[in-house]
């Protein structure tokens, strides 16, 4: 075990993440020394040099744990020795392990949405609407199909939804159980009537776009459903607070995020971090992302 644990963030722009106030909590509660910088690389290709340049610390030993965001969760796959079972299936990585100088991409996306989503009370019948088929849906789709879930998934742009179901097509899951629709309110009405989740993994109702909403204009959002938000900045957004008022159960994705930094705490260190402590630092350091969902 290192003295000092040397942990971080890949990605750009990292201005606002709440990584490091997880991670530090995490520390902290372990009694670990260590601290969790952030790496700003920007896309490749003008960031290949410095991303390689970091893969390379890590693989040496200075970094001993890392996470990666928006833009480099796909740029990481051909660069590492070995891909996890849920990081190739996905098709994203989103924390580098170091063991014995290789490099392992692994998700914790797809777990963490799982522990999150299943504080919703949950009728039994598995069928969700998503709404989004960018990065982050990829993570709820694998997530849900390995749980046996049915989804129906529509996204804005056509060619991004029936990108991801090519992939699914080709991995090890039950690709049968995930239909898409088209982003229509009559395709959305049908498909919702059927569903006991919905789950929004688009960037609508995200800071700065707080006024715009994935939910179709008079299209009723279906009463026994509960409504799984990925964005968390705000804490609530206008699907949200429409789907509060229907009296939907609802959560936004600030649990999600706190499982998965967890879950990657935990793959580096072996230590298991309190939850509550996460969140008590999180909205200590954040007080406007203290939501109605927890
Ligand atoms: P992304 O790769 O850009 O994908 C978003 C997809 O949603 C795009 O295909 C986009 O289409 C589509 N879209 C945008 N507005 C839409 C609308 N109104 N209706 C239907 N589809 C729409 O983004 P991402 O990385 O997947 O992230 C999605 C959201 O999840 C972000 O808000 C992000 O912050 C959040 N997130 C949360 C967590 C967490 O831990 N809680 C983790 C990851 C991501 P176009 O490309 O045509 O715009």
């Amino acid at each position: 075990m290192p003295n000092t644990w040397h942990l971080g963030l890949i990605g750009h722009p990292l201005g606002h993440s709440l990584s490091p106030v997880l991670h530090q909590a995490a520390l902290a509660e372990a009694g670990l020394v260590g601290d969790y910088a952030l790496f700003p690389i920007p896309p490749l290709p003008e960031g290949q040099p410095a991303l390689l340049e970091t893969l390379q610390r890590m693989r040496q030993g200075e970094l001993q744990g890392l996470n990666v965001t928006i833009p480099h969760k796909q740029s990481v796959l051909p660069l590492v020795d070995e891909l996890t079972p849920s990081a190739k299936a996905i098709g994203a990585v989103n924390t580098l392990i170091h063991h014995s100088g290789r490099l392992i991409g692994h998700n914790t996306d797809a777990p963490g949405f799982l522990a999150d989503v299943s504080q919703l009370p949950l009728r039994k019948s598995k069928t969700a609407l998503l709404l989004g088929a960018g990065g982050a849906a990829r993570a709820v789709v694998y997530a849900l199909l390995s749980q046996g879930w049915k989804i129906f998934m529509t996204d804005l742009n056509p060619d991004q939804a029936s990108s991801l179901y090519q992939h699914f097509a080709t991995q090890e899951v039950e690709s049968a159980n995930l239909t898409v629709i088209a982003d229509t309110p009559q395709e959305i009405h049908q498909a919702s009537s059927q569903v006991i989740l919905i789950v929004n993994a688009t960037p609508a109702g995200m800071h700065p776009l707080v006024n715009e909403t994935p939910w179709p204009e008079g299209v009723a959002l279906p009463s026994g459903a509960c409504l799984y938000d990925l964005v968390y900045n705000p804490a609530e957004t206008r699907l949200l607070q429409s789907a509060k008022a229907a009296g939907l159960p609802c959560r936004n994705g600030l649990g999600m995020l706190m499982e998965q930094a967890a879950l990657s705490f935990e793959s580096w260190t072996g230590f298991n971090p309190s939850r509550s402590r996460m969140w008590d630092e999180v909205v200590k350091t954040n007080p406007s992302l203290a939501g109605g969902t927890r």
